[in-house]
């Protein structure tokens, strides 16, 4: 007989455990399956972002902000370290005690709010039966529930002609744990990925080449913000090669050599590690058993209508697996949502305010529609910006790179968008999220009283600046 839940969830990255625990703190008897093993050999719930995602990457960055800090900038505070080294064994250490901790910290959040756990992978068939594959090679076994939602999450795209191999051809996986930093990196796609971790290894010392396939750079952003950035990065030493087709890689006694083509023709260049980041895809190997009435999408995305129902009933879909950013708010706010619906309640997200970050240094962060955006639906706007070097709290914390830009309806001054490139941008966009998620106007923003002095002040004059009433900048 199939043990008996309200609710299994398969996946328990950042949309499956969410969901889970929400649908139990409304009453539904939930189980949640997930194979993710840790470094330990111990279940380690939690899915890309904890494991090997969101959280190492913070970690990484965090470490190597210190030690670049340290030798370039603390000189300019008269302090001066002699000796300084980098130990990337205590470094990886770190990071993986941080992820420890926050899957560990998944399973007890697990064990009280009463989810059952199974550590191993979920194949769903026919008839809301889920076919549990324990990970310790248990026997498989069948679990039956009212109401199922897939959370499987997605995996890196791989090109063709570079094979990862884990050890010199990586993905972010090997890229979150050198063990060493490799004199030279070559990254394949300056995306999100590529940027973060690029920045990781650049700060401990890499020679990093950034090969991009795209003319522009980071094309989600607003251009002006991209274009900012890139000066940045350049100036930090990131060497970010925009129009570079990459057309294979071969390892060769310790070194990989990448052939690539760009506006000159055909070259190559030789590096001691590559990470490959062009993209991740959904993952749903080994998830569907034929007749269970879940389509995917031509993208191979699992097919979701706007409240995350998959065409098989009582059978939901959230997170990388289905439509839309991949991004781990996204998914737990999607699996909040379904949770939600599943108990009865009303329940929606809305899309259209979901922040995005890049965790460089500058951070880049931005919600809603970037200009271009506006421009190409032919909406009306206003946009006003401030920049962070005329700000006090950023020129005393050492931060005078980047804006804020702020984009509002022509004649209702409804926020459209904000795109900041600076530091802790990625909390400075909350205020904005919650303005627009509030239909708020650039007038709101302006008349709110903003702690002095902080970096939260050139949203305040960005937002005056709409206006063309800015205090510290010319209008
Ligand atoms: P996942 O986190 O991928 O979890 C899916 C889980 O399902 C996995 O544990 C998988 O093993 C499991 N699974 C798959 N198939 C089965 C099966 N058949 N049975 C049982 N379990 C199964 N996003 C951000 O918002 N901020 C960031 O700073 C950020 N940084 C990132 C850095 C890196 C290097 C990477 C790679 C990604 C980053 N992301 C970030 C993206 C973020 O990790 C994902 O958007 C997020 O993890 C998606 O959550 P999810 O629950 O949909 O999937
Ligand atoms: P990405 O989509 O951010 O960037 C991939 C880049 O690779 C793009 O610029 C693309 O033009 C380029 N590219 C594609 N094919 C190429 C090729 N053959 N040669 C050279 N360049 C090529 O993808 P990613 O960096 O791999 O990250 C995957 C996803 O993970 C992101 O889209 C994001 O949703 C999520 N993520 C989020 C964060 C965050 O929120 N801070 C951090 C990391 C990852």
């Amino acid at each position: 007989m199939a043990e008996k839940f309200d609710l299994i969830v398969i996946g328990g990255g950042p949309g499956g455990y969410v969901a889970a625990i929400r649908a139990a703190q409304l009453g539904l008897r939930t189980a949640c399956i997930d194979p993710f093993t840790g470094k330990d050999g111990k279940p380690a719930p939690g899915g890309t972002c904890l494991n090997v995602g969101c959280i190492p990457s913070k970690a990484l960055l965090d470490s190597s902000k210190h030690y670049h800090h340290l030798q370039n900038d603390y000189g300019a505070h008269g302090i001066s370290v002699k000796d300084a080294a980098m130990d990337v064994t205590t470094m990886i250490a770190r990071k993986d005690g941080i992820v420890k901790k926050l899957t560990g910290g998944v399973s007890q959040l697990f064990k009280g709010n009463k989810v059952a756990y199974f550590h191993g992978k979920g194949r769903l068939l026919a008839g809301k039966l889920v076919e549990l594959t324990p990970s310790d090679g248990g026997e498989v076994q069948q679990l039956e529930a009212g109401q199922i939602i897939l959370a499987s999450g997605s995996v890196p795209i791989q090109i063709p002609n570079v094979e990862f191999d884990g050890e010199y051809i990586v993905d972010n996986v090997g890229a979150l744990d050198f063990d060493a930093v490799p004199a030279s990196l070559g990254v394949i796609g300056a995306g999100v990925v590529g940027l973060e971790l690029g920045s990781v290894w650049k700060r401990l010392g890499s020679e990093v080449i950034l090969l991009e396939a795209l003319p522009d750079f980071l094309t989600m952003a607003d251009k002006d913000v991209s274009k900012l950035a890139a000066r940045e990065f350049k100036k930090q030493g990131l060497d970010i090669r925009l129009g570079t087709l990459v057309k294979g890689a071969v390892v060769n006694k310790d070194k990989v050599t990448v052939t690539l083509e760009d506006g000159e023709g055909e070259s190559q260049l030789s590096f001691d590690r590559l990470l490959v980041s062009v993209g991740r895809k959904p993952y749903t190997e080994g998830l569907l058993d034929e007749g269970c009435g879940v389509q995917l999408n031509e993208r191979g995305q699992i097919q979701v209508d706007d409240q995350s129902r998959s065409t098989a009933p009582g059978v939901w879909a959230i997170g990388d697996c289905v439509r839309g950013p991949m991004l781990a708010h996204k998914a737990s706010e999607e699996g909040i949502a379904v949770a939600e619906l599943i108990a009865g309640k009303p329940a929606h997200i809305h899309f259209d305010t979901v922040p995005w970050v890049v965790y460089t240094e500058p951070e880049i962060a931005w919600v809603g529609k970037t200009e271009q955006e506006l421009q190409d639906a032919g909406i009306d706007y206003k946009a006003g910006s401030f920049p962070f070097a005329a700000n006090g709290r950023a020129l005393a914390g050492g931060n005078p790179a980047g804006l804020v830009k702020m984009l509002a309806d022509a004649e209702t001054d409804e926020i459209l968008g904000v795109h900041i490139l600076g530091a802790n941008a990625s909390e400075l966009i909350s205020e904005c999220v919650v303005a627009m998620e509030f239909q708020g106007s650039s007038e709101d923003l302006a008349r709110i009283v903003h702690a002095h002095p902080t970096l939260s002040e050139a949203v305040h004059e960005a937002a005056l600046h709409v206006d063309k009433r800015a205090i510290h900048r010319g209008n």
